[in-house]
């Protein structure tokens, strides 16, 4: 990823335009195939979002990979629960262990 410094990225105002091509790089690079690690029942294969690896500001090539919409919304959706699942444990027993949950 040489090529493509975060240093030059801030220095170009248009978001979408930076965008667009961050999609058009990460959709070349997976051959618009889906790259989820969990597909969908639903995913066939093509590719049709571009996805942040780890969900935040990171827009690095590193962190973006070509999703299948079905998977993408899985994904999100698994995110969605995991993040629940924590928040509920943290608010009700934050010493307590759960063996049976992995
Ligand atoms: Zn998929």
């Amino acid at each position: 990823m040489s090529w493509y410094t975060s240093d030059r990225r801030d220095r170009l105002p248009m978001a979408h335009g930076r965008w667009a091509r961050l999609r058009a790089i990460v959709r070349e690079r997976a051959h618009d195939r889906c790259q989820a690690s969990v597909h969908s029942p639903l995913c066939d294969g093509h590719g049709t979002d571009c996805d942040h690896i780890v969900p935040g500001d990171d827009d690095s090539l590193d962190n973006l990979q070509w999703l299948n919409h079905n998977c993408h919304k899985l994904k999100t959706q698994r995110e969605a629960s995991a993040r629940n699942r924590r928040d509920a444990r943290l608010r009700k027993h934050p010493k307590e262990s759960n063996p049976g949950s992995l």
